[in-house]
């Protein structure tokens, strides 16, 4: 579903180059949940926004579904980019608009019809558990409700793949439990392929099928989670 061939990232910071990531080689199945752990400044973060081309890698391909976005022209990158949705640590909502609103924001975009994007939009809700929240703000939701809003988000326009940045990050640990569980649930559901970062290990336990583990811009373990979290 998704493979980096030999991705190289460097930051230009004041005239210098920083190294993100050196070459990283990584195949992640269809219908998988897969997590890369690392500490802070692994290169975590920039490993995932490649992956939608948030950040454009140096050098390397990223293909998803077939297609090497690094080749696609501007327009054929944003019509790619519907097949993957991201959630991220802070949720990044639009703070004016309603819950509705926000879930609809990705639909509007892409131009679909009035009722199409209401029936979606009630689908959604229904789906993360915040059917009676759609004419709240932002500000009124918790913080585990929050992030089912930016899930509902990410999956407007049925992607193929999602990629979480540290989504569970800003939660205690019963949200991060009920908001794994929901993510799990969907991987089942309707078989998307989940990327997660994390620098927990928990959170890998608990959903992940496979995990790479990052370190100074380099994938060192990889391997279902039960292998490589054995060895000392
Ligand atoms: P994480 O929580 O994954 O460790 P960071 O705090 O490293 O995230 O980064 C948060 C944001 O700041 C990201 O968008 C990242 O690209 C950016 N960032 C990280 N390090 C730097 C840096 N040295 N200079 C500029 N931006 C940075
Ligand atoms: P992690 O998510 O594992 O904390 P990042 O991908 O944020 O790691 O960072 C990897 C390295 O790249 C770090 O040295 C960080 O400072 C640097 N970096 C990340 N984003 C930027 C950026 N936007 N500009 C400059 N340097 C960055």
């Amino acid at each position: 579903m998704i493979t980096l061939q030999n991705v190289r990232k460097d930051y230009l910071v004041e005239k210098k180059s920083i190294t993100a990531l050196k070459k990283i080689d990584l195949t992640i199945e269809r219908g998988e949940v897969f997590g890369i752990i690392g500490h802070s400044g692994a290169g975590k973060s920039t490993l995932i926004r490649c992956i939608n081309l948030l950040e454009k890698p140096t050098m390397g391909s990223i293909i998803v579904d077939g297609q090497d976005l690094t080749r696609l022209s501007p327009s054929q990158l944003q019509t790619a980019r519907r097949e993957i949705g991201m959630i991220f640590q802070h949720f990044n909502l639009l703070s004016s608009a309603t819950i509705y609103e926000n879930i609809a924001f990705p639909l509007r975009l892409s131009k679909r019809s009035k009722s199409e994007i209401d029936k979606k939009v009630r689908d959604l809700l229904e789906l993360v558990g915040l059917a009676d929240h759609a004419k709240k703000y932002p500000a009124q939701l918790s913080g585990g409700q929050k992030q089912r809003v930016g899930i509902a988000r990410a999956l407007a326009n049925d992607p193929k793949v999602l990629l979480c940045d540290e989504a569970t990050s800003a939660l205690d640990p019963m949200t991060t439990q009920s908001i794994l569980k929901l993510l799990s649930d969907i991987n089942k559901k309707l078989g998307l392929t989940i990327v997660l970062i994390t620098h927990e290990m928990h959170v890998i336990r608990e959903i992940c099928d496979r995990v790479g583990v990052i370190d100074g811009g380099e994938i060192v373990e990889l391997g279902p989670v039960a292998e490589v979290f054995l060895n000392p």
